[in-house]
């Protein structure tokens, strides 16, 4: 027997080597893989025979194949050729070098196809279609429904996932046994677990899927309420935090070195910050401020204080690229002064690091580096990007660390208060006084050699004063970096190079790069020996270059809009007037008017605000996990659901102040809580 929390490779189906990329995926347990939810449904709901088939049109179909051919084509390329016939006709199916489909696909093979109908030699066809083949107990779940699309790893599939999770369904469903109270699902209208879980991977329509989620996004916040009531109690106990007294005069001789002056939002987090880190009580603060806004700055103030003070500081941020940039900043910033930075990757770590001061590095330092019980602060950049690795800063608290979280998700005030009450919250609401605002546009495609050309005019006369500088987004194919994203880059950059731009010096950069290349290209790029960076989303988060003014981005509307605004923020941030260019295919005024915001809104919550308005259901968690805070269900921005589930912890606990009556519940929420045992 089974159960959520048992191991995911206790299934006698998942063995080691899926065990290791569910990993990856986060997924240890039966009920992690459960949580995995899918982040979009592929609508294949129309079920049609094939005389009715229109091109162009998504759909199902029900046939049998009765034809099936291995070709090889004059160029050497293999093509498989299948035909699927039911009472009204035959239609072909297409693959290319999948030649093991030949003992899959044998004529005869009841089979459910599903697709967009294309042309292949001029006649209807699928190419690369879903498939599932028909007996009467399998379970039905690629074809003919709304299908769900997950997050992948290399190696690993939805339609793997979407099989083991429909068996794991379908056994493990007396298990999942629910944990909220009644009376709140009742009064909310809300889906049980087991029928809420059972329905947000394969929901028979979307309003099926949208009461599930709500159910998900109900669960979560309230337990991330409880969480932050019962992490408050517990700090309030605590007092035995590094009290860092902050050498005021060499932190304003520091500040009147730079080369800019601090914005007022500046000056006043920072102020907040140095009173927290005064105290003997562990400071727990947000730092929440738009892409741009110049977080890093205050964190390397605190830092700096810190150092004076004779404590240690650690900096983590969530890609080695981040890492890497904030690694070069920071040294170049406190080198002056003598204090000098370690930095750790998962392939590349300085000896001793112990022996600095300050360390510098992305999550993998929270597995090879302990710091000594001088660590006096841990900053988390970008830390909604974190998600389950953030259960790692885990380790250091023994240390009592003073914490800063950084991120640029915007959270009004009053929301973060509600959402975070154990979080003291510090707002960069003001940007430096330089800026201009980045002027964006939708190019369609008929204009895209044209802005080529402006933008390599752009460039060749820039060169003359200042350099400027240009990233091009290539698609986001799946929702992580996988080698098909990777390879979209690499060709990018060979058409760019050979028959687009040539003449001009182009650089590629993309998360399978080995860390020594993605440090050159940055470098190279840093001193504009490179004009244009062709790049996978990776420059998404935190990078900084302010005399990169243009950013294209290729299929924009795959991106969430969340996501968009943070690869925006990648220019716009020198006083140069940058530019977006939103290239899309797309004529779909449904997906021009979503894109069309960016061209109207400046500001992230904005942005935010408009995108849970309008986002349809069938997208809803396009955006979702990459702009919110670590959330999987739950909107940030969903205010009055935030309200309804504060109001809810409340009264939880004030009837029942350790949740006694409701151990289930109680052991959701310590595991969320992430200084869990000193509250037992
Ligand atoms: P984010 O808040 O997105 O992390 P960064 O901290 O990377 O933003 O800052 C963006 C850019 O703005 C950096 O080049 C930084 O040096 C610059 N910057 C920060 N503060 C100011 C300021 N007060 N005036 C002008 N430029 C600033
Ligand atoms: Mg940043």
């Amino acid at each position: 027997m089974f159960e959520l929390s048992s191991k995911v490779d206790t299934l006698a189906m998942i063995g080691p080597v899926y065990r290791k990329l569910l990993e990856k995926l986060g997924i240890n347990t039966i009920g992690d893989l459960l949580y995995h939810v899918p982040f979009r449904y592929e609508n294949y709901s129309l079920v049609s025979k094939i005389n009715q088939l229109q091109p162009g049109e998504t759909v199902s179909v029900h046939g049998r194949i009765t034809d099936f051919k291995n070709i090889y084509t004059r160029t050497g390329k293999k093509l498989q050729k299948a035909k699927l016939s039911d009472e009204t006709g035959e239609i072909s199916l297409i693959w290319f070098n999948q030649t093991f489909l030949s003992s899959i696909l044998i004529p005869g093979t009841e089979l459910t196809v599903a697709g967009e109908v294309k042309f292949y030699e001029r006649r209807l066809a699928f190419i690369v279609p879903q498939y599932e083949i028909y007996t009467n107990n399998s379970l039905h779940i690629h074809t003919a429904g709304l299908i769900p699309v997950y997050p992948e790893t290399k190696g690993l599939t939805s339609k793997w996932l979407r099989a083991k999770i429909a068996v794991i369904l379908k056994r493990l469903n007396p298990e999942i046994r629910e944990f909220l109270p009644p009376t709140l699902l009742e009064a909310y209208n809300l889906p049980v677990l087991k029928e809420a879980l059972g329905n947000i991977h394969f929901p028979k329509d979307y309003k099926q899927a949208e009461s599930a989620r709500r159910r998900m996004a109900f669960e979560e916040l309230l337990i991330i309420q409880l969480a932050a009531a019962f992490r408050k109690k517990a700090l309030d106990r605590q007092s035995n935090a590094k009290m860092i007294t902050v050498d005021e005069k060499s932190l304003a001789a520091f500040i009147k070195s730079l080369p800019f002056q601090l914005t007022r939002a500046q000056e006043r987090a920072l102020s907040e910050i140095l009173g927290d880190i005064k105290r003997d009580k562990p400071m727990l603060r947000l730092l929440s401020g738009d892409v741009g806004s110049g977080k890093t700055i205050v964190a390397v103030l605190a830092v700096f204080a810190t150092c004076l003070a004779g404590y240690k500081s650690i900096l983590l941020a969530p890609t080695e690229i981040l890492a890497s940039q904030h690694y070069r900043t920071i040294s170049k910033l406190l080198d002056p002064w003598g204090i000098k930075i370690a930095y750790i990757t998962s392939r590349e770590k300085t000896a001793r690091p112990e022996d600095y001061p300050v360390t510098v590095g992305t999550h993998a330092l929270l597995y090879n580096y302990s710091p000594g019980n001088d660590l006096g602060l841990l900053i988390i950049d970008e830390q909604h990007r974190f998600g389950v690795e953030q259960r790692a800063v885990l380790s250091l608290k023994n240390k009592q660390p003073h914490v800063l979280s950084m991120t640029a998700t915007p959270i009004p005030r009053t929301i973060g208060m509600t959402l975070f009450a154990d979080l003291d919250l510090s707002l960069i609401d003001e940007m430096p006084r330089n800026r201009l605002a980045v002027k964006t546009y939708i190019v369609k495609t008929e204009k895209r050699e044209a802005a080529y050309g402006w933008i390599k005019e752009k460039i060749l006369k820039s060169r003359h004063n200042s350099p400027e500088q240009v990233f091009i987004i290539c698609p986001f194919i799946e929702a992580s970096e996988t080698l098909a994203t990777v390879k979209s880059a690499n060709e990018e950059y060979d058409r760019l190079g050979k028959d687009v731009l040539p003449g001009l010096n182009l650089g590629l950069l993309h998360g399978r790069l080995k860390p020594a290349e993605k440090s050159a290209v940055l470098a190279k790029f840093q001193n504009k020996e490179i004009d244009i960076l062709v790049a996978t989303p990776i420059v998404e988060v935190g990078i900084d270059f302010p005399s990169a003014t243009v950013i294209l981005i290729e299929a924009a509307d795959r991106f969430g809009l969340a996501q968009l605004h943070q690869l925006r923020g990648r220019v716009g941030r020198g006083n140069l007037q940058s530019y977006c260019l939103l290239f899309t295919e797309s004529r779909e005024a449904k997906v021009l008017d979503r894109l069309n915001t960016l061209t109207r809104f400046r500001q992230g919550h904005e942005l935010a605000e408009y995108d849970l308005k309008m986002r349809g259901p069938g997208e809803f968690f396009g955006t979702r996990q990459h702009g919110g805070l670590g959330l999987k269900f739950a909107d940030f921005s969903d205010l009055s659901l935030i309200k309804k589930t504060r109001s809810e912890a409340v009264k939880l606990l004030k009837q029942d102040p350790e949740l006694k009556s409701s151990s289930l519940l109680r052991d959701k929420v310590l595991a969320y809580t992430i200084i869990k045992d000193t509250i037992d």
